[in-house]
């Protein structure tokens, strides 16, 4: 459903506007609109639906948006784990990938107990049955709070399966499709009949001669012992995108292990660590920090360069009269949304007026003329109900 070409889909530019995808969609729809083709309705209805999918997604700003940065309408995939199954040994059980194939056959649901009664490892032999996807993988990348404000890319290398470049997936010495199961046709499942205390039922028994898997290697591929996949190390690319916050998760789909019997590859999750700044926090989507003012600037008014995320220093008139501890808000030059392309935090700086220390001989005579004409004690002010 991911990484579809919904733009090749409806033949426009990613730059195209809302309208030129109304335009190619309202063609293209006419064109493939079932009715319109009835002799060849099935082929016409799928690519009415496709069609029809990528409008969806396109016509939408905010999906169109998600599919732009990461390839899926429903945004990046936050919040790590889905159930937590991580696995990099290749030959661990787990059932990752047992999403409801093999029993639907039985025509009733908790049929495992009986299953494994009759044939024993009953876990062993389930995951047998069907397509598995291949098991999820997790990684760790850490960035700087600048690589997090504006966004950024990174290359990780991960180890797993991956096709055998020798034998091409097929598991045999020269390459060659591996024979299919003479015994089970290709299936890797025998049908059965068992008596149990419910009557006689038809099961399906895993095939002795192939083991389950419909196909027969004579001549096994030397590289990767006929398994069709090595041990391989791969430098992913990732692109991080600007706004990313720590401890959110990127899946690339289809980057974990690879799948049995068919089955999809699973997919990567990466986890982002914001390393900590010395002059930023982050709050929500806002970037905050503390910018300190000279006691007269704060008196008398004075502008000050604030330094921003991005490098850039940006000028800001400080008014007279300004308290200690007053927030200044710098609009939308926070952390841009990840979820939203149109929409950023705010950038707020809260001043710190310095008291000095040390004062010149002059200096001195100086504030001590002013206090003269202000020795009188400041009231004391009533609080508010919050302090
Ligand atoms: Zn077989
Ligand atoms: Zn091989």
């Amino acid at each position: 459903m991911a990484n579809k070409d919904y733009y090749g889909i409806l033949g426009v530019t990613k730059s195209a506007s809302d309208d030129e995808i109304k335009r190619a969609y309202r063609k293209l729809a006419k064109k493939y609109h079932p009715d319109a083709n009835p002799d060849n309705k099935a082929e016409a209805e799928a690519k009415f639906k496709e069609v029809s999918e990528a409008y969806e997604v396109l016509s939408d700003k905010q999906k169109r948006s998600n599919y732009d940065n990461f390839g899926n309408p429903d945004g990046p995939q936050f919040g790590g784990g889905q159930g937590g199954h991580y696995s990099y040994g290749g030959s661990g059980f787990g059932g990752s990938g047992f999403e409801g194939f093999g029993f639907d056959d039985f025509g009733f649901g908790s049929f495992s107990d009986i299953f494994s009664a009759a044939f024993g490892g009953g876990t062993r032999s389930r995951r047998r049955n069907g397509p598995r996807k291949g098991t999820d993988m997790k990684a760790n990348i850490e960035i700087t709070f600048e690589e997090s404000y504006l966004g950024t890319e990174k290359t990780i290398s991960v180890n797993r399966n991956r096709e055998c470049p020798k034998c091409h997936g097929n598991g045999t010495r020269d390459g060659s499709e591996a024979h299919v199961c003479s015994v089970c046709k290709g299936t890797g499942q025998i049908r059965q009949v068992v008596t149990t205390p419910f009557g006689q039922m038809a099961t399906q028994k895993i095939c002795s001669n192939c083991g389950g898997e419909g196909k027969i290697i004579d001549d096994p591929c030397p590289n990767c012992k006929g398994k069709g996949y090595t041990r391989q190390t791969s430098k992913i690319k990732v692109k991080i995108p600007a706004g990313i916050n720590d401890g959110q998760t990127i899946v690339l789909r289809g980057e974990g292990e690879p799948g049995e019997k068919g089955g999809p590859k699973g997919d990567l999750y990466i986890n982002i660590h914001v390393k900590k700044h010395d002059i930023y926090t982050r709050k929500a989507d806002h970037v905050l920090c503390d910018i300190p003012i000279t006691f007269t600037g704060a008196t008398l008014g004075t502008e000050i360069e604030v330094p921003m995320v991005d490098g850039t220093k940006q000028k800001y008139t400080i008014p007279a009269g300004t308290q200690t501890g007053t927030k200044f808000v710098i609009k939308n030059k926070g952390f841009k949304s990840v979820n939203n392309k149109n929409w950023s935090g705010d950038f707020v700086f809260t001043v710190v007026v310095q008291v000095p220390k040390r004062l010149t001989q002059e200096q001195r005579e100086l504030i001590t003329k002013l206090a003269l004409t202000m020795n009188e004690q400041p009231p004391i002010k009533k609080r508010g109900i919050f302090g």
